[in-house]
């Protein structure tokens, strides 16, 4: 059946994710949805029960620039949409929803292309970013649908297989070390691997290969890498058979919260009350409490500003080893004690 409803979300991975409660919610009224999203994404949303058809745009590679979004306008008008949801507020998502030709199209009233929409939705000023997404919908007539991602028994296999080959089993430590951002890398995942009594799986993409060889290097034969040779869908089912994701403030954080998994998470130039942080019962969050510079930005800088890097610097092996021990039970050499 085709999809009347398309939605529009080309923001960042974890944003993608966190988009999932808006996708059932919206499939809930309007019955199964398109959805134009990045190729990362995509390839996570191809299976989420509320979607219809992903749609890939590539908007920084093949589909980039005027032409690359008159090409997928042209594409998304054929498929003659009743409505478009924009929670991404840019001009080129607002283009794209002009250019397929729906009639309905809304977003928030603050969105730098809020000219363009026919309903314009008031933004929640705080609270968590789900809730902020679902707005969109406007009053639901059920409980909040939870972040989701729709793995496939073939993803959870192959997380399995994985595991296998590597002679180990459910109940590891994962660490995503990565962030796109520089300031909010921890430093410290190699120690912190050689801290713990668990074995370690590493996850991330081909950037974070050289992140991952030093936590392998810090515990031989302990800590083993996925990183950059697993799809996202099976390093999704990974963090799904971890005791704890151990992350920054990036998109593992969110595949952990889609999957149910509790997360040690470290926060060091932005704060969990920018309306990323983590809410599970068992999450437990790392920060600087006392450092007048943070939040510094809203995604963190590439470098620090400052020059020094306190609010990551400053978190120590035994804090986050404590909060993995609080969460797993794991023994953490040194967790004890606490400060910086
Ligand atoms: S300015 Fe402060 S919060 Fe920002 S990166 Fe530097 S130490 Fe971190």
């Amino acid at each position: 059946m085709r999809a009347e409803t398309l939605v529009i979300q080309t923001a960042f991975l974890g944003d993608v994710v966190l988009t999932t409660p808006l996708l059932s919610a919206l499939a809930e009224r309007h019955g199964p949805l398109d959805v134009v999203t990045t190729p990362p994404a995509a390839a996570l949303l191809e299976t989420h029960p509320a979607v219809a058809t992903v749609i890939r745009y590539d908007k920084r590679g093949a589909d980039g620039g005027v032409a690359g979004l008159w090409r997928l306008g042209r594409r998304l008008r054929a498929r003659r949409y009743a409505r478009a949801y924009l929670p991404h507020g840019s001009w080129r998502s607002a283009g794209l929803a002009l250019l397929a030709g729906a009639p309905e199209r809304t977003g928030f009233a603050d969105s730098a292309a809020a000219v363009t929409y026919t309903t314009r939705v008031a933004p929640l000023q705080d609270g968590h970013q789900v809730e902020r997404l679902l707005r969109l919908a406007g009053p639901l007539g059920g409980a909040v649908p939870p972040v989701s991602l729709g793995l496939t028994p073939a993803d959870r296999m192959a997380g399995e297989r994985w595991l296998n080959q590597r002679g180990l089993a459910p109940g590891f430590i994962a660490f995503a070390p990565g962030s796109i951002w520089g300031t909010k890398r921890w430093p410290y995942y190699a120690a912190l691997a050689a801290a713990v009594d668990r074995p370690i799986v590493v996850l991330g993409g081909a950037d974070d290969v050289a992140l991952a060889s030093e936590i392998l290097l810090a515990a031989p034969g302990r800590a083993h890498s996925a990183a950059g040779t697993v799809d996202l869908r099976v390093a999704a089912a990974l963090v799904e058979l971890a005791a704890v994701l151990v992350t920054n403030d990036s998109a593992p954080l969110h595949l952990a919260t889609a999957v149910g998994t509790p997360v040690v998470a470290v926060f060091g130039p932005t704060v969990p009350a920018f309306s990323f942080g983590p809410r599970g019962p068992r999450d437990l969050v790392v920060e600087h409490d006392e450092l007048p510079c943070r939040p510094c930005s809203s995604h963190g800088p590439r470098v620090c500003p400052l020059g020094h890097h306190r609010c990551m610097r400053e978190l120590s092996v035994e804090r986050v080893g404590a909060a993995v021990a609080a969460v797993t039970g794991a023994e953490v050499r040194g967790a004890i004690r606490s400060g910086h």
